[in-house]
């Protein structure tokens, strides 16, 4: 639906409410494309927003999910995480019937041809993607199909996954019926998710024969991305090798920042210089105390494990999450030197979440940080603009308030800890910040602002790769 017009204008959040003329566009493009019915097994961070994108281009979507509130809140047209744009889209399709929320897989995928699993494949102990979830999903749908289907994985799955899917759907379907798998890896960002889907840099298929491929056509034809039409286990490695080339962008920039600050550089000039080479490019490169979130730190270190297991050594690999460790650890030890006695010491922390514009605290940097400065005797003042909900989860209640705005977590702090670049930080009355706090100590884990301008105001502003030794 919005597809067409989407391409025209893109998508800007808040969203308008569909115009009768859209309504027009929608049965339009669901014609063209056969409004497919789909299922999507795992409604979190990405299949919720695969999901109520592909009722947004036309399809008729079932979103399931295991956990009965996430269910009960959704079908209300409540998301149950943060990302913009998320929540209009659910209305819209709840309202015009493209979109339900269930409980109910086996229902779920009786209704539908072709079944997405989006399910959560988290690190093991050991490093490797722990593939129960998918497995779990398979079985269950395998036992319920009474045709053929098309089952698509979108969670990011190790390289050969989708030839063990297709072994669990043949053994546990009791009528022998025709399966089709196909890798479908996801590459959205949480907090551009629902602009990511609906404008992707590149759609990948992996499939094994033409009518999986052709379905696949049929579902993203609206979406106007290059098509990537690959076999299985290629689709799956560029997943992974996707995001573990972003995370080695990262680490390089971060050991750029280790030589600085021993070499009195500025690592965001050195950064800024080579990304505009555009053999490079800017994005990515940018110094800090460290990636986070549910797929860097995980896919990166599964695929060390995949490489491992087939007898590759992925040196690279393991030095991108090396340089990542000490990123997180020279960040702290900075924090520390600068207060010179932790113990006691009251520290705001501005940013939770892993990344600004999500709620998701999932491996989030801040965890070690606060983590760390609790252990050593600090209390703590925290800020964020979406994730404190989620945060109180993940770190509790000891030794740590969480605080209303950015400068209530600064009063009486004995220094500031930035740790997620919020644009609202940017945007911070630094006059204020500077009156709030008990002495005017920064700690920039996102060299978030200028170091000449903070001493001018009268900070002592430590930040990444621009201190000097
Ligand atoms: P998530 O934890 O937010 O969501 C997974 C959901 O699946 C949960 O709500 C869980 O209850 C549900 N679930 C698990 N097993 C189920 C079952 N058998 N039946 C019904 N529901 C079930 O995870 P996520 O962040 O959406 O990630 C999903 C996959 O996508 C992962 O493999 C991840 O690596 C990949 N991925 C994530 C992102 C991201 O930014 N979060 C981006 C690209 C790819």
């Amino acid at each position: 639906m919005f597809l067409v017009i989407s391409a025209i204008f893109p998508y800007t959040t808040p969203m308008p409410k569909t115009t009768p003329k859209q309504k027009k566009v929608v049965e339009k493009v669901s014609k063209k494309t056969k409004g497919k019915h789909i299922s999507v097994i795992g409604t979190g961070y990405v299949g919720l927003v695969s999901g109520a994108c592909l009722a947004e281009i036309g399809h008729h979507v079932i979103c399931v999910d295991r956990n009965k509130d996430k269910v009960e809140k959704l079908k209300k047209g409540i998301s149950p995480i943060y990302e913009p744009g998320i929540e209009e889209l659910i209305a819209r399709n709840l309202k015009i019937k493209r979109l339900e929320f269930t409980t109910d897989l086996p229902d779920a995928v009786k209704r539908t041809e072709v079944v997405f699993i989006a399910v959560n494949t988290p690190p093991r102990p050991d490093g490797k993607a722990d593939l129960s979830h998918v497995a779990n999903a398979a079985r269950q749908i395998a036992e319920v199909a009474e045709d053929y289907k098309v089952v698509v994985d979108k969670s990011t799955v190790p390289v050969q996954t989708g030839e063990k899917v297709l072994e669990t759907l043949r053994s546990y379907n009791p009528h022998g019926i025709e399966f089709d798998v196909v890798s479908n890896p996801e590459f959205l960002r949480e907090g551009s998710a629902v602009q990511d889907f609906l404008h992707p840099d590149r759609v990948v298929i992996g499939s094994e024969n033409e009518r999986a491929e052709k379905i696949m056509r049929e579902i993203y034809a609206p979406i106007k991305a290059p098509f990537i039409a690959t076999d299985i286990n290629s689709a799956e490695l560029i997943k992974h090798a996707s995001n573990s080339f972003l995370a080695t962008k990262i680490s390089f920039a971060n050991a750029l920042a280790a030589i600085c600050e021993l070499t009195n550089a500025n690592v965001e000039e050195v950064t800024y210089g080579m990304g505009l080479d555009k053999r490079i490019g800017p994005a990515f490169l940018k110094a800090g105390a460290g990636y986070g979130g549910s797929c860097f730190p995980k896919d990166v270190s599964a695929f060390v494990k995949i490489a491992d297991e087939i007898n590759y050594d992925f040196g690279i690999l393991k030095a991108v999450e090396k340089i990542n460790e000490d990123a997180k650890a020279s960040f702290i030890k900075k924090i520390e030197s600068a207060l010179w006695i932790v113990k006691g010491k009251t520290i705001a922390v501005w940013g939770l979440s892993f990344k600004p514009n999500t709620d998701d605290m999932r491996s989030a940097p801040a965890v070690t940080v606060i983590n760390h400065l609790r252990d050593e005797g600090a209390i703590i003042k925290a800020y964020d603009p979406q994730a404190t909900e989620k945060a109180k989860q993940v770190l509790g209640e000891e030794n740590i308030s969480y605080e209303k705005s950015a400068l209530d977590a600064t009063k009486n702090a004995d220094a500031l800890v930035i740790v997620t670049d919020w644009e609202e930080f940017k945007k911070a009355d630094l006059e204020k910040v500077h009156k709030s706090l008990h002495q005017p100590l920064v700690i920039d884990g996102r060299n978030m602002f200028d170091p000449k301008e903070m001493k001018e105001k009268g900070f002592n502003y430590i930040s990444v790769g621009r201190t000097k030794k």
